[in-house]
């Protein structure tokens, strides 16, 4: 199994970690986003989840329980999800960034490139790169892990958005693109439908076209919607 811990930073009360008119608590996006990567994770073969943070939002997990849980869990991938804050006041500073720890480890890297460049992709919002920092839960994991910001708490447009299910979906739905893209996850087929018995009897497969394109972006564009919408596209 690939195992994937995932983590929504802080807890509902933890001080501080909220928009500042105070209408949304950071964990409630992270919590959110927690939730939707641990959906659509399951569409795909072979893969496990474990949260390390408290569902329930009621306590703040301190970090060290969080990465000790990992570790003894033996994850293969570490996920934290963050909103991000300048400051305490209303403010311009916006975008989305992704953290590796300092030492900057290849696969991390490699991991942390893909899910900016999706999350970027997904949201259209401003592009602050891949950072590194010597945050605990980025040192302390003895696995691959990255910790995502994915927006600005003190910017009134990203707070909005950040409030939003619909924003809360396309950062999970960029999130797990960006670790099936990295660990090469095969989204699960979905068996025959038992009636089909000319589908049994049959050897042949017909194959369902949709496009096909000189550009393989824009193969990889139309991949993303139709997996999204559940169909398993492959590029080949
Ligand atoms: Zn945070």
């Amino acid at each position: 199994m690939f195992k994937i811990a995932i983590d929504a930073g802080h807890g509902y009360n933890t001080p501080g970690k909220r928009t500042p008119d105070g209408s949304m608590r950071e964990w409630e996006f992270n919590s959110a986003v927690a939730t939707l990567v641990q959906d659509e994770l399951q569409n795909y073969e072979g893969v496990e989840t474990l949260r390390v943070d408290d569902p329930t939002g009621k306590t703040d997990v301190p970090l060290k329980t969080r990465t000790d849980k990992a570790n003894a869990w033996k994850a293969d991938v570490y996920v934290s999800i963050h909103a991000n804050a300048a400051g305490s006041g209303w403010n311009s500073a916006e975008g989305i960034e992704t953290y590796v720890y300092t030492s900057k480890p290849k696969e991390a890297m490699t991991l942390a490139a893909n899910v900016q460049n999706r999350l970027i992709r997904e949201t259209g919002r401003k592009n602050r790169g891949v950072k590194t920092a010597d945050f605990h839960v980025l040192r302390e994991t003895h696995m691959t892990a990255i910790l995502v910001e994915c927006g600005f708490m003190t910017n009134k447009e990203e707070a909005t958005l950040l409030k939003s299910d619909s924003y809360r979906k396309k950062v999970a739905t960029a999130i797990v693109a960006g670790i099936a893209e990295t660990y090469n996850l095969k989204i699960k087929t979905k068996p025959a439908p038992a009636s089909s018995s000319a589908a049994k009897k049959s050897d042949k497969l017909y194959r369902v076209q949709v496009g096909a394109f000189a550009n393989l972006e824009n193969a990889e564009q139309l991949a993303e919607e139709l997996k999204k919408k559940g169909y398993p596209a492959v590029i080949v």
